[in-house]
């Protein structure tokens, strides 16, 4: 059983966040540390903790999570001008938090080789 993160506390509401979207599958909130005007994370609702666990998880749960990144974006006002999806995975990404997240980021131009 994993241990409790921060955005288990995010998602049962003990942490207040600024949500931007919600239903069964996903809940999407704004960055605090915003990297761009947009900066969004998306977690599913079922825990996995990283990206890489989507290796092991069921197909049909990995495309309604999916689904929910792109509406999310679309949501945002992203599509016209293009965006980011970013899932930091692991300690060479510095994932820091041990929740599937995906980072949307946008807003600007951004640059190309990342850090
Ligand atoms: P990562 O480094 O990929 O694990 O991303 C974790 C992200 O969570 C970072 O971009 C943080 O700025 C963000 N973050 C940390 N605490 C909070 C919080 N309380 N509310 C919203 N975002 C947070």
């Amino acid at each position: 059983m994993s241990s409790e993160t921060l955005f288990d506390k995010i998602l049962s509401g003990e942490i207040q966040s600024d949500a931007v979207f919600d239903d069964d599958v996903a809940y999407a909130f704004r960055d605090i540390n915003p990297q761009a005007p947009v900066h969004v994370l998306v977690i599913p609702k079922k825990k996995l903790e990283s990206f890489s666990d989507v290796r092991d998880s069921d197909e049909t749960f990995v495309g309604a999570f999916m689904k929910r990144v792109a509406i999310v974006a679309e949501k945002l006002g992203l599509e016209k001008d293009g965006y980011r999806v970013v899932f930091n995975t692991g300690a060479h990404a510095q994932q820091s938090v041990q929740y599937l997240h995906a980072h949307i980021i946008g807003g600007r131009q951004l640059t190309w080789p990342p850090g």
